[in-house]
């Protein structure tokens, strides 16, 4: 049920009074980009969306939403796979979206360290570090949208894990505001501090369900000056593993990301994703896409990698391979990666996972799992790629007679439930770095101990004792 109109018409003016009509969005068109997600997979309402432009902002509006009990959906570039960042159907929450806070704060080189406000576009951060002649690593598909606070609020992984880290390992201070409204200012720059609880943590990877990130002190470091890309097929996921232990041995760390992607992910790129054409002669059932970097200007990675890729190709775990000439080829070839999860999105209905298990037991995870939905669901398409360094799949699904205009098959969990349940035999995870949000809450609840599940209440119970941080979202 919504709100009594007079109610919400009161709400309404005293957010109008905090934000100003520039933060103030009721107008129904010009809400309805902010009430549904990427996927077009959920859709809400809301009494309002806010964009306050302060933390002093934030704080007041989080003290309205205290006082009237108004659900608070925080909502970053809203480029979220799990529904995390679209609020209910009532129409009683509000929601609040950071992106006019986004400024790059202070940059401190010697510290190697950026202060920044929750709303930066992650791609601007890694310009600003850039432009400091250092690095920001995240780097993920929609950097060029999804903001800093989503990203930290997700704890999001990405291409360059293997070698930095996810999100929550870039972080070293936040700012938050709580529900009730008052501002924690942890935003320090410190790499030891062992004042207790490290209560930055809770707040990151929460989804927005504990408090409203609204500043961070992140991580940076040197610049790679030289790196290089390659694309590598080869006849099994197997091959895969075997050539990143192969890689390792010769690079050491200096590999930044190490990506799988089976076949048919390509020609779905090819098909709907202007501009994009296969490099390598030979098809094959798999493909690698690696990158090397170094701090060092000209070092030697090219060869390393051709030896390595020749070692491969030796021992017949890599069929082919083409290295990237220059920035553009290499650029070319992340597009392959890069845009997939758009073509997917093009191509039809698709049940997205996004899984973790031990990277030595990617292959036989990807065999169980296939063999799993090839029997439940005869002729299914299997698009599966992902962070195969992290052990991180997105082991996604088209069945057939599944279209995306139809509710039910929209709503259904039934391919989930197969795939989760090779995930837990496997003893994996069925969120690696896309959080659960709406889509995967219930799943979650199968998959977590009760004593898990427990302590997570707790904490939601402590933090927010009138669920009013994103509700019906995790938990
Ligand atoms: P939103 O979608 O707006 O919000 C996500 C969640 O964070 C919601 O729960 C929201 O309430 C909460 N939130 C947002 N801002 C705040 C805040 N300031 N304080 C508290 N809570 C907040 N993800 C990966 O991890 N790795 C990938 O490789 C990857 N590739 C992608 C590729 C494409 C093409 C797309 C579209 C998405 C991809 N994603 C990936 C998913 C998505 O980009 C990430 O989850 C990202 O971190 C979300 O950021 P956002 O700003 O869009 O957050
Ligand atoms: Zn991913």
């Amino acid at each position: 049920m919504s709100a009594q109109p007079e109610v919400a018409a009161d709400l309404v003016a005293r957010l109008g009074a905090i934000v100003g009509a520039r933060g103030l969005v009721t107008d129904p068109g010009e809400m309805a980009p902010y009430l549904t997600d990427w996927r077009e997979l959920y859709q809400g309402r809301a009494a309002a969306v806010t964009r306050p432009a302060s933390t002093g902002e934030v704080a007041a509006i989080v003290r309205l939403c205290a006082e009237t009990r108004t659900p608070v959906v925080p909502q970053g570039g809203n480029t979220g796979m799990c529904g995390a960042a679209t609020p209910d159907a009532s129409g009683n929450a509000i929601v609040l979206n950071l992106a006019r806070m986004n400024r790059i704060i202070e940059l401190d080189a010697l510290n190697n360290t950026v202060a920044v406000e929750a709303g930066c576009i992650l791609a601007n951060i890694q310009q600003a570090a850039l432009a400091a002649d250092r690095f920001f690593p995240l780097s993920l598909g929609a950097e060029g949208s999804c903001q800093i606070g989503g990203n930290l609020a997700t704890n999001a992984g990405g291409i360059n894990v293997l070698r930095y880290g996810n999100a929550r390992d870039l972080v070293l201070g936040l700012e938050v505001v709580v529900a009730d409204g008052r501002i924690w200012s942890g935003l320090r720059s410190l790499r030891k501090d062992n004042t207790g609880y490290d209560l930055k943590h809770l707040f990151i990877g929460a989804e927005g369900t504990l408090g409203i990130i609204t500043k961070a002190v992140l991580k940076l470091f040197p610049l790679p000056r030289s790196s290089v890309t390659a694309l590598a097929a080869m006849p099994c996921a197997e091959a895969a593993v075997e050539l990143l232990a192969l890689l390792r041995n010769h690079c050491g760390d200096r590999i930044s990301a190490f990506e799988i992607m089976s076949r048919n992910c390509l020609d779905m790129v090819f098909r709907h994703i202007p501009g994009t054409r296969d490099s390598l002669p030979a098809i094959q059932p798999w493909y690698v896409l690696a990158e090397l970097s170094d701090t060092r200007a000209g070092s030697a990675l090219r060869d390393e990698f051709e030896r390595a890729l020749a070692e491969g190709i030796a021992r017949k775990f890599v069929g082919d391979a083409v290295i990237a000439e220059n920035q553009a080829q290499a650029q070319a070839l992340w597009r392959l990666r890069e845009t997939i999860p758009e073509a997917a999105r093009v191509e039809g209905l698709v049940y997205r996972h996004d899984i973790a298990v031990a990277v030595s037991r990617i292959p036989a995870f990807i065999a169980a799992a296939s063999r799993a939905l090839e029997t439940r669901f005869p002729g299914v398409r299997i698009i599966c790629f992902g962070h195969v360094g992290d052990g991180n799949l997105h082991f996604n699904a088209f069945v057939p007679g599944r279209e995306r205009d139809d509710a039910e098959a929209r709503a259904a969990i039934d391919v989930n439930r197969v795939v989760h349940g090779i995930v837990q035999q496997f003893g994996g995870s069925i969120s690696a770095e896309h959080g659960i949000g709406q889509s995967k809450r219930d799943e979650l609840r199968r998959h977590k101990s009760e004593i898990e599940l427990a302590l997570m209440r707790t904490l939601k119970k402590a933090l927010d004792p009138h669920n009013l941080m994103n509700p019906g979202k995790v938990l």
